[in-house]
């Protein structure tokens, strides 16, 4: 609902004309703190493309998507002018609701200022308002939704009189939660009056929730006296909100097609109820628009009704909503359609066909706007929430999922995809032609540059293969068809960039997600150079990241020396998005909601990446306290980087590697120098990734040596590709699944295609056999194999590894080798004895184990918070998997994100954990918390938490101690 407080509302004010009118506006916007000066012209930019005049008086001033960088918060100032203002369309305004808006809030405020405008009188009364109560009760009246749907229908009820079929109806009022028992109650004592034509009414107001309008017709033909008795209406009245549907009952008697109800089904009660004559021709679309029928499709919409020369009636084809003339704007948006919703037209007469389908042509082609086919199973109908303006409240810490560890203090920096507005037509092909060129080999300039500024790494590899998608054959000429058609340059590329993407995401659901979204990325850097929108630059200066959600490639992108936090609205804590905040060492906190993408830039953020907390505006005292916990941070973060270098043991000296995890081989010699022993995971996947096509021998050989010559003798343990689930491989396409996580995912999809695999060992073989002269320092190579679920898998994999040993010769692969499996399956730690008399080793990854363990997926936005690694199931697999694995002399490790849980590490070592696997940047720290403990205390730790039943019993009693 439009809250209005007193204070957003100016009366008596005057101006020259319309434009002096937006200046005020704007002006007011910005004394309000709302927006910057620059808004001013994104209001009047907006108003050029389309007046905002909404109907009876009141025209509702917004900026452009461009302008939403001047907004500082979410908000509406009204203006109300009683000498009226000549708009430029023609009609008179005495009312401004002028918007400040970081996304598509104004939706909303309009689709509720349409039902402000049905009222008789209101231009009238706003116009003669003299207190700005009185403006803020026009136009803030709840608008209460009168009740008539399948839901309020009791059809063929085995009824013996009107009575029973009275209370039949009250009674399903009372279970669609319309009414409470003293309705039913009132309903009982009522002798139900004739309306003649077969219908009869009971009515009360005793016990209404909701307005609505009941019907409840007999099994099978009855009478009351004389009279037949088609059906009985039971009316919930409240206030004047139920003459709506008082009027439709008496429209359908005035019509004379009351009888059409006798036997009828629920589409044709409702349809009759809606005011569609049983001879009139009807037809059925969906909207496609985004953003459902708002101002701009539902102008076009009008103008196409208005053009056919009949009266067309609409009506959302779901629920009982009345139908209403298409050729009436504010009826139209006040139908508040939202994408997907079916439409149901209507029309009389000879020419109703004709006119029914190019109305809906109209619709399906997006009315003005790029529209992408609806898919039912993908999409989800849910009426979205209305937008009450609820500002985050200031000073007080918010909960969100920690991510990864570490505080942070720095201004907001929220990035909200621009918005582009283009012409969808355009005349000369040649021209647009040649504006896509002159795009396409500028967004290719700027990405090369980028490139050779990132200077190597993950980013390099993704922007290289940005660069690789901005210069597919096939992406131009699907844009150079729709050119070629009369669509414009902007239109034509931006449709060719959706339809490739996604293709990509029907083909494999959620595996290719990512890469559609790197197609969108780069399809906007080119409509972005089109429409001349700058892209949102980040400021020079440190700040917090707030964005919807990250994928790892966003992740990767990110400038590391200007961002201090990462904070989403979405995601999971072991989604790969937020690995690879840990990975860069960016304190980050995930699944906080919408309501940080309201956030004004420059407000000032603490972030507790370790707690998953956020504070905005705090005050000087928490900021205080912040400030000290990050030097006390930063000094401990010294201590840990000056000792890097000295063995990871417990503080009696007991061994327990600490390696790290890696997806970059590039990186090896980076984490060797903050103090590795190893690399305990090497995610090959993601070189992979950064490649278009599957990598070559020569070219994973090259990969490989490049770590394992930085190790200089560390032992490196690779884990073979392991595609699907959060991880698509694009030129890997897994058929749609229903669920990827239990789908075609690491060892099961590898086995698919075992020529991939052989290729992967024999790189992996060769990387680490002896250098140049077989001297030199040792290469231990140790082979892992993902999500492998029992020992079937194992020997099907571990038959190719074998072949592969004899088939070498000794002296041109690895000689130091080991060959073992992931336990991320509950079934393989359940099965551990067996596997662990035929692997060479275990590694823990307990992000999957937990998910698989507790069943909730790792990267969901609201349950991953309870997906803890800490959870007593879990860490007893882990004690089944290192009691087996130690009872064959075998060593275990723990490459999941919980070998860097302070918390956690002493309960992996009370268990027996022979290594740990972490990111790069966490080896420090990791190897000073082992040092803060002994073997005997770890034991115990370990003990405690076993003897727990849940995660926060855990977490809390090792906090205890
Ligand atoms: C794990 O599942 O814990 C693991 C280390 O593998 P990934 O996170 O790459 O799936
Ligand atoms: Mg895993």
């Amino acid at each position: 609902m439009l809250t209005l407080t007193q204070d957003d509302i100016l009366l008596g004010c005057e101006a020259h004309d319309w434009r002096g009118a937006l200046d005020l506006a704007a002006e007011a916007l910005q004394e309000a703190g709302l927006v910057a000066s620059g808004y001013r012209d994104g209001l009047h930019a907006r108003e050029a493309q389309s007046s905002t005049f909404l109907g009876g008086a009141i025209a509702i001033p917004h900026g452009t998507p461009e302008s939403r960088e001047h907004v500082r918060a979410t908000g509406v100032r009204v203006l109300q002018f009683p000498q009226g203002i000549d708009w430029h369309d023609g009609n008179r305004v005495h009312v401004l609701v002028t918007i400040a808006a970081q996304s598509d809030e104004h939706l909303d405020i309009l689709r509720q200022l349409t039902h402000v405008l049905d009222r008789d009188g209101v231009a009238e009364r706003l116009a003669a308002a003299d207190s700005r109560a009185e403006i803020a009760g026009l136009l803030s009246k709840a608008v209460v939704e009168a009740r008539l749907d399948a839901d309020t229908l009791c059809l063929g009820f085995p009824a013996r009189d009107a009575s029973e079929l009275a209370l039949a109806a009250a009674a399903r009022l009372r279970q669609a939660g319309c009414v409470e028992s003293a309705f039913v109650a009132t309903v009982a004592d009522q002798t139900p009056r004739n309306l003649g034509q077969g219908l009869w009414l009971v009515t009360s107001d005793k016990g209404v929730t909701q307005p609505a309008l009941a019907l409840a017709t007999p099994a099978s033909p009855l009478a009351a006296g004389d009279s037949p008795l088609t059906g009985v209406f039971c009316l919930a009245a409240q206030g004047d909100a139920h003459h709506g549907l008082l009027e439709r009952l008496i429209t359908l008697l005035e019509s004379g097609s009351a009888s059409a109800l006798a036997g009828a089904d629920a589409a044709t009660v409702l349809a009759r109820l809606a005011g569609e004559s049983a001879t009139a021709t009807t037809r059925r679309v969906r909207v496609l628009n985004a953003h459902g029928l708002h101002a701009r499709p539902a102008k076009q919409l009008v103008q196409v009704a208005r053009a056919q020369g009949v009266t067309i009636r609409v009506r959302l084809a779901e629920g009982g909503g009345r139908a209403v003339l298409a050729t009436s704007l504010t009826k139209v948006i006040g139908l508040g359609a939202r994408r997907g919703q079916p439409l149901l037209f209507s029309a009389e007469g000879e020419s109703a066909k004709a006119a029914l389908e190019a109305v809906c042509q109209a619709v399906t082609e997006g009315l003005g706007e790029s529209v992408l086919p609806f898919n039912e199973s993908r999409e989800h109908q849910l009426p979205q929430p209305v937008v009450t303006i609820n500002p985050l409240p200031e000073d007080e810490p918010q909960t969100a999922v920690a991510a990864s560890p570490g505080l942070a203090i720095a201004p907001a920096f929220v990035l909200r995809t621009p918005r582009f507005e283009y012409p969808e037509r355009a005349s000369e092909p040649a021209v647009e032609s040649r504006r896509l060129d002159e795009a396409l080999r500028e967004g290719e300039a700027q990405l090369e540059a980028l490139v050779g500024q990132a200077r190597g790494g993950e980013v390099a590899q993704i922007l290289s293969m940005h660069e690789e998608m901005l210069t597919d054959p096939e992406l131009h000429q699907a844009a150079r068809e729709g050119i070629s058609e009369g669509a414009s340059a902007e239109a034509a590329w931006w449709h060719a960039i959706e339809t490739a993407a996604h293709a990509q995401e029907m083909l494999a659901d959620r595996l290719l997600a990512e890469r559609a979204a790197d197609l969108r990325d780069v399809g906007r850097r080119v409509l972005g150079l089109l429409c001349r929108v700058e892209l949102p630059e980040p400021p020079d200066t440190p700040y917090i990241l707030i964005a919807d959600d990250l994928g790892p490639s966003d992740v990767a992108r990110l400038d590391t020396a200007r961002v201090r936090g990462l904070l989403t609205a979405r995601g999971g804590a072991t989604a790969h998005s937020a690995i690879l905040a840990r990975a860069l060492g960016i304190p980050a906190a995930v699944g906080a909601g919408d309501r940080v993408l309201t956030l004004a830039n420059d407000t000032l953020l603490i972030l507790d990446g370790d707690r998953g907390r956020y504070t905005i505006a705090p005050s000087g005292e928490r900021l205080a306290s912040a400030e000290q916990r990050l030097a006390d941070q930063r000094r401990r973060e010294a201590e840990a980087w000056e000792a890097r270098h000295r063995p990871a043991r417990t503080r009696d000296g007991h061994r327990v590697e600490v390696a790290a995890n890696l997806g970059n081989t590039a990186h090896a010699q980076d984490a060797v120098e903050r103090g590795a022993e190893g690399i305990g995971l090497l995610r090959t996947e993601f070189i992979f990734m950064a490649h278009a096509s599957a990598p070559d021998l020569e070219t994973q050989i090259a990969e490989y040596r490049e770590a394992i010559d930085a190790l200089d003798g560390r032992p490196l343990v690779a884990r073979t590709l392991d595609v699907g689930g959060d991880k698509p491989l694009p030129y890997w396409p897994v058929p749609r699944e229903d669920n990827p996580f239990l789908g075609l995912r690491g060892i099961r999809l590898a086995l698919t295609r075992p020529e991939v695999l052989e290729t992967q060992l024999r790189a992996l073989l060769i990387a680490a056999a002896p250098a140049a002269g077989g001297e030199g320092t040792a290469r231990p190579l140790r082979i892992m194999l993902p999500m492998v679920k029992d020992l079937g898998e194992f020997r099907t994999a571990r038959a190719i590894f074998d072949r592969l040993l004899e088939e070498m010769p000794a002296a041109e692969r690895a000689t130091d080798i080991q060959l073992g499996v992931m336990i991320e399956v509950p079934s393989a730690a359940l099965l551990a004895p067996t596997l662990a008399a035929e692997v060479d080793f275990f590694s823990v990854g307990t992000n999957d184990l937990t998910q698989y363990t507790l069943a909730i997926d790792r990267g969901h936005p609201e349950l991953s918070a309870q997906s803890d690694g800490l959870h007593p199931a879990v860490l007893r697999l882990i004690q089944m998997t290192v009691q087996a694995a130690h009872a064959q002399g075998k060593w275990v490790g723990v490459c999941g994100e919980l070998g860097s849980d302070a918390t956690a590490i002493p309960v992996l070592v009370g268990l027996g954990v022979d290594e740990l696997s972490v990111s790069a940047r966490q080896v420090p720290l990791v190897k000073a918390r082992l040092r803060e403990f002994d073997l005997a205390e770890a034991r115990a730790q370990a003990e405690l938490a076993l003897a727990q039943s849940t995660a926060e019993a855990v977490r809390d009693a090792l906090e205890v101690r």
